[in-house]
């Protein structure tokens, strides 16, 4: 069953994702070469709580870290630790924040100095795959039509779309039904209706979309170990159309957010 989200829900579910998208700038700024993702953790944990939130993540299913950290061939889930960024890296950050009880949920990749054309290329990809599937988000659509939006940006640009992580519906918990794809075909599953907030996950692999589990039972990696990223927005469905909950500010020139 999809729960639908009150106006005074959603507002609330917005000041949780403002602290999102604050710690998502911070750590945007923060990760440079040199610092280790567990640096990049302390800073969030410190930074959420001081907000007045607390890192939705810690402790889920038993989960160390306050943020996921996922470097260059892993995908998602990366546990915050020892790795030493360095130049070159691509890094997806996952931020998760639980503030009166309700959760945001966003998440962007970043390149530590200059990005490679493919680097770039990917991570456009995936911001733009995920604004279009933002874009379904309206009463009357159906919820293959958001999946499907990712996957027919993606693809153009001859990139793999991972099949066996997914998005999710969002509010009171971290994971609420519905699965929200990254795939499918458009015009299929139920139909959207105001009040409903979806976490919208496009995880993209510049080479063949396999996946495979690390060794630390949290990690996803790659299975031909070429680079993925990952983005995501949690996006409520409103009569005035698609409210992102966990929106980071205006673009600037050529700057996905
Ligand atoms: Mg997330
Ligand atoms: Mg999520």
């Amino acid at each position: 069953m999809i729960v639908r989200k009150t106006e005074a829900e959603l507002d609330t579910m917005a000041r949780a994702g403002r602290i999102v998208a604050d710690t998502l700038d911070l750590l945007e700024r923060e990760a440079r070469p040199g610092v280790t993702t567990g640096d990049l953790d302390r800073t969030a944990e410190e930074f959420i709580t001081s907000r007045g939130g607390s890192p939705t993540f810690k402790g889920y299913r038993g989960f160390p870290g306050s943020i996921c950290t996922s470097p260059n061939a892993m995908v998602v889930h990366g546990i915050p630790g020892p790795y030493r960024l360095s130049e070159g890296d691509l890094l997806s950050i996952d931020v998760g924040v639980t503030l009166d009880g309700y959760v945001a949920d966003s998440a962007i990749t970043v390149t530590i100095g200059e990005p490679t054309k493919q680097a770039a290329d990917l991570i456009e990809a995936c911001n733009l795959g995920l604004q279009a599937a933002i874009e379904q988000c309206r009463e009357g659509r159906r919820l293959g039509d958001v999946s499907h939006a990712v996957q027919e940006v993606v693809e153009a640009r001859g990139f793999g779309v991972v099949r066996s992580l997914v998005g999710h519906g969002v509010g009171r918990s971290m994971h609420e039904d519905p699965q929200i794809p990254n795939y499918g075909p458009p015009g299929r599953g139920p139909k959207l209706a105001a009040g409903m907030v979806f976490a919208i996950e496009p995880m993209i692999t510049a080479g063949d979309y396999d996946v495979e589990g690390g060794s630390d039972g949290w990690a996803v990696f790659t299975r031909d170990g070429s680079l993925a990223a990952h983005c995501e927005h949690t996006v409520a469905v409103t009569a005035n159309g698609p409210r992102v909950l966990t929106y980071r500010g205006p673009k600037g020139p050529g700057e996905a957010r």
